[in-house]
């Protein structure tokens, strides 16, 4: 079996970009994958675009060697884009492979170790009121675990984090006064405090409020979080921006992450994927995966998740025309709370290449500022 062809299709589905890649064989069999990297897509399909120069004429089968030589055949190894690409590629490789076979990709993984995939959801609102409703409507709608998000900066991208903090701490004090000690409740910071004012907000919860707390600052630099780990008891979820187990090393090692939010379209597919599993296990840490991304990503993640022990929650969000079945006529069973794959052959993604048409637009994260008029974090 030789590689014959590989397309990128960096195009809009519903209403955001989504970066799918096609791999074609020789004998007629292909994969899907898709990439991680929201946001700059087409630096990405650009690296997919070098490495289809060497492809051609691989052999799928040997996907551990092909990623071994994606990853080092350049001098300058590694980095976002590239580990992006990398993930999208090694995805449609495993599904090619699960069809060549004719078993689902999770029995390459080890086989089924559950029935169905556990997920959380997350809510968002505008005041207390509204986020201790959403909790309220998450819970009583089947979902075990979810995060509870505050609104946190205006219609004009001002972003004030002391007001920020105040604000989400009272709010999820009050959902938990609300909804008792049993729902699972995290928060995702999308790393826009400092240290100092990350302690200062979990400082503001009262005991048992939240479960986890996802990137309360960025991640570049392990040294701060280790001085955060300090100043919180708060399990940390950190790990959805990790391009490789080498992102993932201090991590784990030095025990800074008590979720690993790993995407596997972003951290090199099921290849890299797999051995941060292994690796997270070692230390009682359960993947919590990150996924917001299109039917294709929820498959792969789902796929690994069903092979691994160490599993919680798989994010699932199901924004307007993300998952369009027209699109995608084959994909995994989502309901609340939980996610099913189809035993079929390789992922159990069809997507209808036809209606990929929808041309890439370029869109930006919110640019935040402060009242002061600096720039802050996305
Ligand atoms: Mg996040």
């Amino acid at each position: 079996m030789k590689i014959s062809e590989i397309k990128t299709f960096p195009v809009v589905v519903g209403t955001r970009n989504q970066m799918l890649v096609k791999i074609e064989t020789e004998e007629g069999i292909y994969g899907w994958g898709e990439s991680g990297l929201v946001a700059r897509e087409l630096a990405v399909q650009g690296a997919v675009q070098h490495y289809r120069e060497f492809l051609l004429g691989k052999n799928p089968m040997q996907r551990g060697r092909i990623w071994q030589e994606m990853y080092r055949s350049q001098y300058f190894e590694g980095g976002r884009v590239l580990t992006a690409a990398i993930s999208a590629i090694d995805i449609a490789l495993h599904d090619i492979v699960g069809k060549k076979l004719g078993i689902p990709v999770y029995e390459l993984l080890g086989g089924k170790q559950r029935e169905w995939v556990p997920t959380f959801a997350t809510g968002n609102g505008n005041n207390t009121d509204e986020v201790v409703a959403m909790g309220q409507l998450l819970w009583n709608s089947g979902f075990k675990a979810f995060r509870l998000q505050y609104q946190h900066f205006t219609e004009d991208l001002l972003f004030e984090p002391r007001v920020a903090l105040a604000a989400t701490a009272t709010a999820l004090n009050a959902a938990r006064e609300a909804l008792g000690p049993e729902p699972v409740i995290g928060i995702d910071i999308h790393h826009r405090y400092s240290v100092a004012e990350a302690a200062s907000f979990c400082n503001k919860l009262r005991p048992d409020t939240l479960d986890f707390v996802e990137e309360p600052i960025r991640d570049e630099t392990p040294e701060a979080y280790a001085e955060l780990r300090k100043m919180t008891n708060i399990p940390f979820a950190i790990g959805e921006e990790f391009a490789s187990k080498w992102q993932f090393l201090p991590y784990i090692e030095r025990g800074l992450t008590n979720f690993a939010r790993l995407d596997i379209c972003n951290v090199g597919g099921f290849t890299e994927a797999m051995k941060v599993a292994g690796w997270a296990e070692a230390h009682y840490i359960d993947l919590m995966p990150h996924n917001p991304l299109g039917p294709i990503c929820v498959a792969a993640t789902s796929h690994m998740a069903m092979a691994i022990p160490n599993f919680s929650w798989l994010e699932i969000s199901e924004a307007p025309g993300k998952y369009d079945p027209t699109v995608f006529p084959s994909q995994p069973k989502i309901e609340p709370g939980k996610v099913t794959v189809l035993d079929q052959p390789g992922l159990g993604i069809e997507v209808d290449e036809s209606l990929l048409n929808e041309p890439f637009i370029f869109s930006e994260p919110p640019h935040l500022h402060r009242t002061d008029g600096s720039h802050t974090n996305r």
